[in-house]
């Protein structure tokens, strides 16, 4: 990648090669992904024309992202920017790129809030809404799909980094979602007289201490590690979020976790040895336990299962 590139064809030709020596998966794919940014063209009216030359100016900047790329810099770091429940929401190197995994979370939750509105009808417009709360919020993806799929939801998002709030505020901004953001260690920075929500989701970070040393560059290197540092067992925030969130939630809301594969069975039971009932694990698309999600009765008689 010493020699400028001038035409696109030589753009994703070079570019893909550079990406394949320095052993990024799809290396391909990134280079195309970096030049549809820096230029703005994309695969169709590049097959339209594949030797059309790009300025100078833009083939540097190609290149740059290129070395970046190289670097095991995510993609998504260079861009800024990650589409996840078919929203696209900005990143940076403050908050865990959104994962396709985590859809089946948020399709979980949009369920959730759906079937809690429908309870509703008939109560007057502010008691209608649904309060959710997104504990470990990052770039505010889990929380702001939530809103622009479910009018009848009002939701806070809270996370330990300011970093994270200034993304998820700007994401807010970007999407037109209302939504309130809050900076504390999980529950220690909530007044006694903070509301209690009808749904809490999180995903909080469950990777075992000792597992992040094996995950691939990108995410070991450039995801925060505090995003993924789940404590010796990776169930760290789960014990917190259940323990402490149980005086946040309303008698039959629902809880509903990001989990880890394998982390299925401990979490359930943690949350069943917490007055939740109707606790299940659902699957992702890859067929690994994904999802773990129940009701809070306080200890009372349950009104049936949500999932
Ligand atoms: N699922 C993410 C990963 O595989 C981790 C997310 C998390 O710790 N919450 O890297």
């Amino acid at each position: 990648m010493k020699q400028r590139i001038f035409t696109l064809r030589q753009g994703i030709e070079e570019g893909t090669v550079a990406l394949e020596k320095a052993g990024v998966e799809d290396a391909a794919r990134d280079a195309w992904y970096l030049l549809e940014y820096v230029t703005g063209i994309g695969r169709a009216s590049y097959y339209g024309e594949p030797d059309r030359a790009i300025s100078e100016e833009t083939a540097l900047r190609y290149q740059e992202c290129i070395r970046r790329r190289k670097e095991r810099i995510p993609l998504q770091h260079i861009t800024g920017e990650q589409e996840f429940m078919g929203f696209p929401f900005y990143v940076n190197e403050h908050v865990l790129i959104p994962r396709q995994d985590t859809e089946t979370l948020v399709e979980e939750a949009v369920k959730a809030v759906r079937r809690k509105a429908k309870d509703a009808e008939g109560f007057s417009l502010a008691e209608r809404k649904i309060r959710v709360l997104d504990m470990c919020t990052g770039s505010g993806c889990i929380l702001l799909s939530i809103l622009k799929m479910c009018p009848d939801a009002e939701g806070k998002g809270c996370d330990i980094s300011k970093d994270a709030l200034a993304v998820a505020r700007k994401n807010g901004e970007r999407l037109r979602v209302a939504a309130q953001w809050i900076c504390s260690d999980l529950f220690e920075g909530f007044k006694e007289t903070e509301v209690k929500y009808d749904v809490i989701i999180s995903n909080p970070p469950y990777i075992p201490t000792a597992d992040i040393e094996g995950l691939q560059d990108e995410v070991r290197l450039h995801d925060p590690r505090i995003a993924l540092d789940g404590g010796e067992d990776g169930l760290y925030f789960y014990r917190r979020i259940i323990e402490d969130g149980v005086s946040y939630m309303k008698t039959g809301g629902i809880l509903l976790f990001e989990i880890g594969c394998g982390q299925g069975k401990d979490v359930s039971e943690l949350m069943e040895s917490h007055g939740f009932e109707d606790v299940t694990v659902k699957k992702d698309l890859s067929g690994l336990d994904r999802v773990a999600a129940g009701i809070y009765t306080g200890g009372s008689v349950c009104a049936g299962g949500f999932l």
